[in-house]
């Protein structure tokens, strides 16, 4: 992979400012269809990977896909613990040993989110993170496809989640929590659809950065 674990913990601190800074409106979507408790479910995986960033940025890929799907596995509560877990832990599966002969990364994050839809057992439409996840992973997969430059296939990603996010909120939830509220639902975008399109504009942009100059 072109990045290298080195730079986990910026990609940590960067997600954890973009969820401290949004935490009162995502706290808001999850109390309107859900039941609060998203951010500080989401902060104290956070927490736990803080506290092992150093640590986690000493391994190959594999590993931190696995360390951090464990960590937020057990320190994550809700149904996004347990989604955001599986992950992680699917991508860990999927990265090979041989770090030069790793699948592409677009390959690695499809499986990723398709472990979540079978975990979730849901899939687009639904008013769920998936409305984030399965765009991003379909537009990286066609960027990979296409050989777009890196920097461009970032802020398409970005763009993507945005829409996705955005997309949420005219949908009617059918899982979840939400999913209880029945029509009460539209008009409400979905906290984990919101949580997702800030933790990946928040990843791309300290890939971008990085990019830009190199450290
Ligand atoms: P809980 O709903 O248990 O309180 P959280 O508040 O941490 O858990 O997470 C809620 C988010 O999890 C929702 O906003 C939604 O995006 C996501 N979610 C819930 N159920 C599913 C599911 N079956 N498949 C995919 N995502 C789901
Ligand atoms: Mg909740």
């Amino acid at each position: 992979m072109l990045f290298s674990p080195s730079i986990v913990p910026s990609l940590i601190q960067e997600i954890a400012s973009s969820i401290i800074n949004n935490a009162e409106e995502v706290t808001a979507l999850d109390q309107a269809i859900g039941d609060g408790d998203h951010v500080t479910n989401l902060q104290r995986g956070i927490h736990a990977l803080i506290e092992n960033c150093q640590e986690i940025s000493q391994l190959d890929w594999s590993e931190v896909f696995q360390k951090t799907g464990m960590l937020i596995m057990t320190n994550v509560g809700g149904a996004s613990g347990s989604l955001y877990g599986t992950l992680f832990i699917k991508m860990s599966k999927v990265m090979t040993s041989d770090p030069e002969n790793q699948p592409d990364f677009a390959d690695v994050f499809a499986q990723g989110v398709d472990a979540v839809k079978r975990r979730g057992k849901a899939d687009a439409g639904e008013k769920t993170m998936l409305d984030v996840l399965i765009p991003v992973s379909t537009s990286l997969q066609q960027a990979t496809d296409e050989g777009i430059a890196l920097s461009d296939v970032l802020e398409q990603i970005k763009q993507v989640s945005i829409e996705g996010m955005e997309s949420t909120r005219n949908m009617l939830a059918t899982k979840g929590r939400a999913s209880y509220l029945g029509e009460r639902t539209l008009g409400h975008i979905d906290a984990g659809a919101r949580t997702s399109q800030l933790m990946i504009c928040s990843i791309a942009d300290v890939l971008a950065k990085q990019l830009a100059s190199p450290s």
